[in-house]
């Protein structure tokens, strides 16, 4: 497929998500609609280096198809991160950026018609923020679905409220998060012990899984290990 043209987007709104994590919305002026589909990513030019390929870097959208020319990323501060850290010391409203997409193949399987695990960490929950809010706006058809979202502590819980109530909109979908060093009303310890109680039937099902490498390579062992085949399961590997 032919690489798509570099566009200009224009940071309309910043928000503080959590302490390191923040959220951005980009118009993009040179189009009425930017579209997508819920899971895609784009890719930023950012001017962090000489050579254009190691000013790349990706970001999924956060938000869903809404018929409109802007849309949302939802962006953590790595420590020591060459990347996050400009877009945090620099994206003012009003500056512009260069970016490429929406891009990727991390997409809704269709039809929904096995149970959906959609497993993430820390800003890997983006794209299935979008995915949700696509179902839940197209009263797509779809099994149980659950998102489990595992974090340290309620501090870093993402769209805490929104998923809360989205939970209550769509019918069959069960919002999991899950914190590791907490004590909570819900959940605790990691995402891996919700899912694997989940599936003990071993219930056809489709595993999206999103976030950094380590979580993302102990779920697909274990899921593999439960006896589910590798094309039931879906990677967006963020690094
Ligand atoms: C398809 C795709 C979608 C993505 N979507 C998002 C998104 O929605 N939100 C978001 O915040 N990030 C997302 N990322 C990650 C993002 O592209 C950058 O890698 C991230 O912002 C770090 O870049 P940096 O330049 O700050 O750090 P760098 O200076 O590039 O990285 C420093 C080092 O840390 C490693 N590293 C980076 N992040 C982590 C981490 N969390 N845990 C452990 N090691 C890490 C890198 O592999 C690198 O070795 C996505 C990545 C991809 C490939």
């Amino acid at each position: 497929m032919a690489l798509q043209p570099w566009r200009k987007g224009i940071i309309t709104r910043i928000e503080n998500e959590t302490h390191n994590t923040k959220r951005y919305w980009i118009q993009v002026p040179e189009l009425e609609t930017f579209d997508f589909k819920p899971g895609q990513f784009v890719t930023l030019d950012l001017p962090i280096h000489e050579k254009p390929n190691k000013r790349s870097r990706s970001y999924s959208i956060a938000s869903w198809p809404d018929g409109s020319n802007v849309f949302e990323l939802v962006i953590v501060q790595m420590e020591g991160g060459t990347g996050s850290t400009y877009i945090f010391n620099e994206w003012k409203v009003n500056s512009e950026i260069l970016f490429r997409g929406a891009q990727g193949v991390f997409v809704l399987p269709v039809p929904l018609d096995k149970d959906l695990f959609l497993i993430c960490t820390g800003t890997g929950i983006a794209p299935f923020r979008s995915m949700l809010h696509h179902i839940n706006d197209h009263n797509i058809a779809h099994r149980d679905i659950y998102l489990i979202f595992g974090t340290r502590t309620r501090s870093n819980l993402l769209y805490y409220d929104e998923f809360k109530n989205l939970a209550e909109k769509i019918p069959d979908f069960h919002y999991l998060p899950t914190l590791s060093r907490e004590e909570w009303e819900g959940k605790k310890g990691y995402v891996h012990q919700i899912y694997e109680e989940l599936i003990q039937k071993k219930q056809p099902a489709a595993f999206m899984l999103c976030g950094w490498k380590d979580m993302i390579d102990e779920a697909r062992r274990r899921i593999v290990e439960m006896g589910y085949d590798r094309k039931s399961i879906h990677l967006e590997l963020y690094g």
